[in-house]
């Protein structure tokens, strides 16, 4: 069988504070194919970001990987020197932010922030270069790119911004594109556009992308696989049809459930899930989502369940995954 695009094995990175271990991400196993697209959802908080910059390199003290693997073409990244990862950063795995700000540098032009990715990446000449940057540019519907080239970043509305951000981020073909939150801080008629464009030129280059959000109604169209995390861990996963038709873990169907419906009474109300995500300092002993679950057992307090294994079909991190109902009555008899 051929080896994932990216392999996550067991990765733990800690943010070690005078306060204790903030166990951000804490035992998450996954991969990713190429050309897949993969929805990562999760509560802020929950170790979707940290897991991006893990992957991305980009993890400062008191931040540190403590544990596990990141297989991207047969490398560990983890082990990888910064030299050797500056290489792969931005060429082979590229990150765009909620904020584009973060991206661009407001001192540069966005043409020499783009011909110096090129050069430096790519070898080309600045000649060369400078065709490309107004070629891709072109891709994400800048109006008169050679033109703008020659822009500053504050000359961009915010929905051009990010539509530059996206530029960028494939301007050298990456095999792997993280998409954090990429739309937010768009207003609503951006959004779906911007996705849909970032989406369709990744799927042009073969790229996969790994988008994360916290909603997870909002990812059903775009992905093809869906990871849900929760206080550090992956509690479920899975192809996204039969994760939304039969979430299996009581927070999925509890993130699922508070998601607004068109079709559904006015007078309903909203769901929420009770409680509040607990520290990842010192999470609950047993089962992390015990103390908000209305199926929890003594079974759950004890002992935590098995975490995704990051192969197969869908999975659920639950001792009581298939089965929920029945153990509700047990639990409540
Ligand atoms: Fe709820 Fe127990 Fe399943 Fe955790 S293991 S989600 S507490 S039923």
């Amino acid at each position: 069988m051929a080896e994932p695009l990216l392999d996550v094995r067991d990765l733990r990175t800690y943010f070690l504070t005078d306060g204790g271990d903030v166990r951000a991400v804490d035992g998450v196993s996954f991969s990713m194919e190429r050309g897949e697209r993969l929805g990562v959802v999760g509560e802020s908080g929950s170790g979707k970001s940290v897991t991006a910059s893990s992957i991305m390199g980009l993890i400062e003290p008191p931040g540190a990987i403590v544990g596990g693997e990141i297989r991207f073409h047969g490398h560990d990244l983890v082990t990888l020197p910064e030299r050797e990862m500056r290489k792969i950063r931005g060429k082979e795995i590229a990150i765009i932010f909620q904020d584009p700000m973060t991206a661009l540098d407001p001192v540069f032009t966005i043409g020499s922030q783009m011909i110096e990715t090129l050069k430096i990446h790519r070898g080309m000449s600045k000649k060369e270069a400078r065709v490309v940057a107004i070629d891709t540019l072109g891709d994400v519907h800048i109006p008169r790119p050679e033109q703008r080239l020659d822009d500053y970043p504050h000359q961009f509305s915010g929905g051009m911004r990010q539509r530059v951000v996206i530029a960028m981020a494939l301007l050298c073909d990456p095999d792997l594109l993280i998409a954090d939150e990429p739309t937010t801080a768009l207003d609503v008629t951006s959004q779906a556009q911007v996705m849909d464009l970032m989406l369709g030129l990744a799927d042009d280059r073969g790229t996969a992308v790994m988008l994360i959000t916290h909603d997870l109604g909002g990812v059903a169209g775009f992905c093809q696989n869906v990871q849900v995390m929760y206080a550090g861990e992956i509690i479920e996963r899975g192809p996204a049809g039969p994760l939304y038709q039969q979430p299996e873990h009581p927070y999925t169907r509890g993130l699922l459930e508070s998601v607004p419906r068109l079709d559904a009474d006015a007078q309903d109300r909203l769901h929420s899930i009770r409680g509040s995500a607990p520290s990842t300092t010192t999470p609950p002993q047993g089962c992390r989502f015990w103390p908000r679950c209305d199926y929890a057992t003594d079974v759950c307090v004890a002992n935590s369940p098995d975490p995704c294994s990051g192969r197969g079909a869908q999975e659920c991190a639950c001792h009581f995954a298939g089965d929920l109902q029945s153990n509700h009555e047990v639990a409540e008899a």
